[in-house]
């Protein structure tokens, strides 16, 4: 089927404004993976630079005189439904928000970002907040200054502006309306599992597996996920990530710690659930569909999504009964007797475990979520400018005692544990506790939809689960938004009944409560 000569040509200026994307995200990824630190004020340059050029493709005019071009046209945009008129929707969008940046806006928040990001590494090595201030001050002026340019709806907060670039539609208040009763139900189940007086033998947890063995395993792991791992690679970075970056390239990171195999085991998993996400979105060429990279249809739908299938992964596959049933021997086979010899149950047990901790990213399932709450929190009032950038390490300690009872014994483990703020990632934290939302009422709609989806994990036959998400949520890309694919999806809107249902009916009977 070939296109209008206007849809055309905007679908190949957009595929070229991606290209420059992607060699952005490449010296991000590199940064972050093997560029040595003395590299870091040329690395800052080349942000900037890529960042300007791709603003400039970004919000070319002829974009502009070609949207509305095509969506003045019947054949496009005549059928609402249609994958033109989704694409134009999404690509009208994404312009609008684009040419509210100035220029001058976006080099700056690359440079001093890249430059922040690199302050931030040593003010975390060093666990020293002071020396971290000026550059957070920096990158939340610049931050506030590109919601003001964006704008928001009255009545709305200058924090509604900046979530929109993640999880399109989503408000502050709205997911304030969603975190609250979310928060009061947590904190009544972490109470009573501490309340319990149960604790859980997690020995078997401690075992020391060298890294090189773990990174066997991941990559065991990431194949049986039915992970193309030509079209991928797996690095060893800080604060783990994936990043999609171009078509038959997804780069993935994760961290090993010898007497903690589970973490990069669990971060692997993670990386690998949002990378499966890259992989199963039509942007490469599939038989005779060509590759779409550039359009919105092949891009994902928001960070909440996104998350969905990560924390899929993580703790639906993952942190079953099924998955240790399957996993415990063949890590017995890789890692020897240093595995020792415990069997899936107390695996099952020990990485279900339910106690408050202080770093976000080796949180339980259970408490994960009161993490998020407090980061929403101190960047909601630090972008409304009710928080003064000197006073984030008592709010965030003060918050950690109030929600998880624990006295934050430095900023490494307290505010500075987190690299999203360095760059200006600021309305990002939500969207994890959105994904754990969206996972978890997902979830129980491929219980439903795979028969016997439990034995099919024990046996490693996870295809089926693999091709159910691509033909359900990644092949979509953007054409429907968040809320409305899941209606879609498991016939209601987004509620926290399912994520409560499901960590409830794993820590009931574990501790007995
Ligand atoms: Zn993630």
């Amino acid at each position: 089927m070939s296109y209008p000569a206007h849809y055309a040509e905007l679908c190949t200026l957009l595929r070229r404004k991606e290209t420059l994307k992607s060699v952005g995200a490449l010296l991000q990824w590199d940064q972050e993976t093997y560029m040595p630190p003395a590299g870091a004020a040329a690395r800052a340059e080349q942000c900037a630079a890529i960042a300007e050029i791709e603003h400039k493709a970004r919000t070319d005019p002829r974009i502009g005189e070609l949207l509305a071009s095509c969506e003045g046209d019947a054949s496009l945009t005549g059928d609402p439904a249609s994958e033109t008129a989704a694409n134009l929707r999404e690509m009208r969008r994404d312009y609008d928000l684009a040419t509210k940046l100035p220029p001058d806006l976006v080099a700056e928040l690359a440079r001093t970002g890249s430059l922040s990001q690199e302050a931030w590494k040593h003010a975390r090595q060093a666990s020293n907040f002071k020396a971290f201030a000026p550059w957070l001050e920096k990158m939340m002026a610049l931050t506030r200054r590109k919601a003001e340019c964006y704008g928001w709806a009255r009545g709305g907060e200058a924090y509604d502006a900046l979530i929109n670039e993640y999880e399109p539609g989503a408000t502050a208040r709205e997911i304030e309306r969603v975190f609250t009763p979310l928060r009061a139900r947590l904190s009544d189940l972490i109470a009573r599992v501490a309340d319990s007086g149960t604790k859980v033998d997690r020995r078997c947890l401690k075992a020391r597996i060298p890294p090189a063995k773990q990174h066997e395993f991941g990559q065991l792991v990431l194949r049986t996920m039915g992970f193309d791992m030509n079209a991928a690679r797996l690095d060893v970075t800080t604060h783990p990530f994936c990043s999609g970056i171009a078509p038959g390239d997804t780069r993935m990171t994760t961290r090993y710690r010898d007497e903690a195999f589970t973490d990069a085991l669990y971060g692997t998993m993670h990386e690998g659930g949002h990378g499966l996400y890259e992989q199963g979105l039509p942007k490469s060429p599939e038989g005779r569909k060509p590759g779409r990279f550039g359009e919105p249809m092949a891009d994902a739908i928001s960070l909440g999504i996104h998350e969905s299938q990560s924390r899929m992964w993580e703790n639906f596959v993952g942190r079953s009964r099924q998955f240790w049933t399957w996993a415990l021997p063949r890590a017995r086979r890789l890692f020897g007797p240093a595995l020792g010899k415990a069997g899936a149950d107390a695996f099952y047990k020990a990485v279900n475990t339910c106690s408050p901790s202080f770093i976000r990213v080796e949180a339980d399932e259970g408490t994960y979520n009161l993490h998020v709450m407090i980061r929403f929190e101190i960047e909601r009032r630090m972008i409304a400018g009710d928080l003064k950038i000197k006073d984030v390490p008592a709010a965030w300690n003060r918050l950690y005692k109030d929600s998880l009872g624990l006295d934050v014994p430095d900023d490494r483990r307290g505010c500075l544990q987190d690299v999203h703020w360095s760059f200006g990632l600021v309305g990002y934290f939500p969207t994890y506790t959105l994904g754990n939302l969206y996972a978890a009422q997902i979830w129980e709609t491929i219980k439903k939809k795979i028969p016997g989806l439990d034995a099919k994990i024990a046996k490693g036959d996870w295809l089926p689960l693999r091709d159910w998400l691509k033909k359900n949520i990644h092949q979509h890309g953007r054409r429907y938004r968040a809320a409305e694919l899941c209606e879609r999806v498991t016939g209601r809107p987004l509620a926290a009944d399912a994520l409560l249902r499901h960590l409830e009916g794993k820590l009931a009977p574990i501790y007995g409560i």
